[in-house]
């Protein structure tokens, strides 16, 4: 009978992989690197429970790094076959692998030169030449609808709202004449969001593996539009800058998209946009080229004659270090858009330590701060901020926008489930910390009574009965 293993994103919200075996083919859903503590990103480095070279195919979901980073790791280490994806998710792919092996390098680096690394000289989990090789391996499938992996595995794709490109998916299992429906949820983005459309709603499946990101959270509710023009006005009356750490892939494009929204209202003023990440100037334009992702407003907008949707009236696209450079002598009020998102590295730095210690100033914190991160420290109240081995006086105003996330909250994934005609035969509930996963465990119970609801082990295997 076919068989699952939880290879990651089980107990935990990173390292999505789980392994489909049936009429003795291996394909891999997902491929995530583990983020966040040492013991987790461990796993990166330890031998994976399965050959790599024994697996037949791998299928993704989207191209955030936890469900794609470990690629390059799993071809190192054997694996030599397709890896299917939609063309948004290759193309994101293109940009982020590479960014990823470059991090790893550069953290490699830096190990070697303080000499704290286990490893004797400290190795990067890859390279870039070695995630350039990984993006030869790709092979596109639709955007929608049914493609034949093999006779034993076949895929539909259906929008997950998330980021661009990002799919839930349908998995037919074929072994010995009996089928077997899987629905991966993949990560599940948000309802009524601007750019992409809504997660498509299931309808049925024997076996469902959900996200539970948010699963004990709601976003606040209240208008983005509203609280994005109270600070950016309220700093342009103190005189200041608008400081905003983004992620590159979704909320920068979102950001742009509410601020021409609001200049085009007249409830802001038209100000200078910088948008200082290279990866995320990529990104955009990936954004505005794949129109089969768009929801039917944001068409609506892109007819011949409309402005740019996510071009605001004087936004500079900086990608050289010198123009980035300059942004700094810009005296007047602006808008300044840089990654990275949590302000772990990345320009952002460079313009924080420059605006933090100006009270005119606002940082606008929009997207989730992991523990130990610079944006965490500044939401806690810090006073001082070490940016480049310097302690950064903080005298700028910090504010929080929350509705930003690009996943479901609580509600929402109920929302997504109530897609379901009848419960599926087993749900699995994944990517998720402990709070969340139980928390949608108790929402599920309490709204849908669904039998065998389960929080899988990491490298739990499960019979597909
Ligand atoms: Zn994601």
């Amino acid at each position: 009978m076919p068989k699952i293993t939880f290879l990651g994103a089980a107990g935990t919200v990173t390292g999505s992989k789980y392994l489909i075996e049936a009429e003795g083919k291996k394909l891999l859903v997902d491929c995530g690197l583990f983020q966040g503590s040492k013991e987790l990103e461990q796993r990166n480095w330890d031998k994976l429970p399965v050959d790599p070279a024994a697996i037949d195919w791998v299928l993704l979901t989207h191209a955030h790094i936890d469900h794609t980073g470990y690629l390059p790791r799993l071809m190192r280490n054997g694996y030599h076959g397709p890896i299917y994806s939609n063309a948004a998710t290759h193309e994101l792919c293109a940009l982020l692998l590479p960014d990823s092996a470059y991090l790893q390098e550069e953290d490699a680096a830096y190990a070697a030169k303080k000499g704290y690394s286990k490893h004797k000289p400290p190795l990067p989990l890859y390279t870039v030449p070695e995630a350039q090789e990984t993006l030869k391996q790709f092979c596109v499938i639709p955007r929608a609808g049914a493609f034949q992996i093999s006779p034993q595995f076949s895929v539909r794709s259906h929008d997950a709202g998330h980021i661009l490109g990002s799919s839930w998916l349908e998995l037919t299992v074929t072994e010995g004449g009996k089928q077997t429906l899987m629905a991966f949820s993949g990560d599940i983005g948000r309802y009524d969001q601007p750019i992409l459309k809504d997660p498509e709603p299931p309808t049925r499946a024997d076996y469902l593996l959900c996200e539970s990101t948010y699963g004990d959270r709601e976003h606040p509710t209240g208008s983005v539009e509203d609280e994005l023009a109270d600070v950016i006005n309220d700093t342009v009356k103190r005189g200041g800058a608008v400081v905003i750490p983004a992620f590159a892939v979704g909320r920068t494009q979102t950001l742009m998209y509410f601020i021409r929204e609001l200049e085009e209202k007249g409830k802001i003023p038209r100000l200078p946009v910088f948008v200082d990440s290279p990866m995320a100037i990529s990104v955009t334009s990936l954004y505005m080229s794949h129109h089969e992702d768009h929801d039917a407003e944001f068409t609506k907008m892109e007819q011949p004659g409309m402005p740019d949707p996510l071009v605001c009236a004087d936004v500079h696209m900086t990608r050289t270090v010198e123009e980035s450079k300059k942004i700094n002598d810009v005296t007047s009020p602006c808008v300044i858009i840089s990654a990275s998102g949590m302000i772990t590295g990345g320009r952002i730095k460079h313009h924080l330590a420059k605006r933090l210690p100006d009270s005119r100033s606002t940082v606008v914190i929009v997207g989730y701060q992991a523990e130990g991160s610079g944006g965490r420290l500044l939401l806690d109240g810090a006073k001082f901020l070490r940016i480049h081995n310097e302690q950064i006086p903080v005298r700028a105003k910090i504010v929080e926008i929350g509705q930003l996330s690009a996943h479901a909250g609580r509600s929402e994934l109920v929302r997504w489930l109530s897609g379901f005609q009848a419960p599926p035969k087993q749900t699995f509930l994944v990517h998720g910390e402990p709070s969340g996963l139980n928390g949608l465990r108790d929402a599920i119970a309490s709204q849908y009574r669904w039998p065998n609801v389960t929080i899988p082990e990491y490298l739990q295997a499960v019979d597909l009965l």
